[in-house]
């Protein structure tokens, strides 16, 4: 095993366990509502919940330093200096929303599986397994904006992606090379992250450069998990693994929103070091693509509608978006980077 191997699934194992432990957290106190008076219910638990999801986001940031830093070490990678925010990454989701009307789709997703006739003990768990992806998508998301943020302010541009233990065809297709300029895809639950190459360099020891490699370096019994057993005979008798799959069915980007009209600086706490922290948001419309964006867009959309979540229109700018406003040029995307919060140097 390579050492940055190691790395990596170090990383993606700690951000894991992470996830898990603001799920766990989550989900007990979910379970504290009261499934006949949910909105009531919500009022007490949302500040609590939001806090708990807030954390782990930061959390997840801060655990990006430290695995860049190595990286860069271990790639003997002459890096620019770049220190990242993490308390810029809490408190929102990927498309930008805030987490509190997010998560508040769990209420909804709730009312609406009573209102089609369901048990509302069983309802509930439909609830809680909205609110179990939404967390992990929050968690996972930032994990991935803090590891893409820090990345370029060292001034790496490409990555392999570090196909999760476990994970799906949808993300086996997508093992390889790609760009930290462009948005990250991702599913419900993907657990993948990324470990940064300098240009020029393949794939480091025991990653693999394309999907055709991947599925090799699986069991058989695991090939046949992720691709069915049809669909791993046909690439064992040569079929591109991307054509087996369905290919992108339910796979969604951050980052799609388009260039904001208007930014707005919002102080939304302070630095470790007291100093204000600033991030920027826009009141333009998302444009999330995608069934999961979707599906969240309309849980909010009725939270706005019931008028609880007013405020869910601003959109923060997300460093996926500045990475397509800095128009491919990484020096302006290290400069929009550190203006709007995300990173100094
Ligand atoms: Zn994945």
């Amino acid at each position: 095993m390579s050492q940055l191997l190691d790395l990596a699934v170090d990383l993606q194992d700690r951000r894991e366990r992470l996830t898990h432990r603001a799920t766990a957290k989550s989900l007990r106190i979910w379970g504290q509502a009261d499934v006949g008076a949910l909105d009531a219910s919500w009022d007490r638990i949302a500040p609590t919940l939001t806090t708990v999801v807030t954390a782990a986001q930061v959390t997840a940031a801060r655990q990006s330093t430290p695995y860049m830093n190595s990286v860069s070490q271990a790639w003997d990678y002459d890096a620019h200096r770049a220190v990242l925010v993490p308390e810029a990454f809490g408190g929102v989701m990927l498309d930008g929303r805030e987490v509190a009307p997010a998560l508040f789709g769990a209420v909804t997703t709730t009312k609406r599986a009573i209102g089609a006739g369901m048990n509302p003990a069983r309802a509930f768990e439909v609830g809680a397994t909205f609110l179990a992806t939404i967390i992990g998508a929050a968690v996972q998301d930032m994990g991935r904006q803090a590891d893409a943020t820090l990345a370029t302010g060292k001034g790496f541009t490409r990555y392999v992606r570090v196909v999760s233990a476990g994970a799906c065809s949808r993300c086996a297709i997508l093992a390889g090379r790609d760009d930290y300029r462009k948005p990250f895809s991702r599913h419900p639950r993907c657990r993948c992250t990324s470990v940064p190459i300098p240009n020029g360099q393949g794939p480091p020891d025991g990653f693999h450069d394309t999907p055709t490699e991947y599925f090799d370096s699986l069991s058989a019994a695991e090939q046949e998990r992720v691709f069915t057993k049809s669909g791993a005979f046909a690439i064992r008798e040569g079929a591109n693994p991307i054509s087996v799959v369905n290919a992108r069915r339910g796979m969604t980007k951050g980052g799609e929103l388009g260039a904001p009209a208007r930014l707005v600086p919002t102080r939304i706490g302070v630095k470790a070091d007291g100093s204000p922290l600033n991030v920027f948001i826009t009141g333009e419309g998302t444009t999330a693509r995608g069934a999961f964006a979707r599906s969240e867009g309309a849980a909010t959309f009725t939270a706005a509608k019931q008028g609880r979540y007013r405020r869910t229109t601003t959109l923060r700018i997300m460093p996926e978006q500045i990475q397509i406003m800095a128009g491919n040029n990484p020096a302006r995307a290290r400069e929009l980077l550190a203006r709007y919060g995300y990173m100094d140097f």
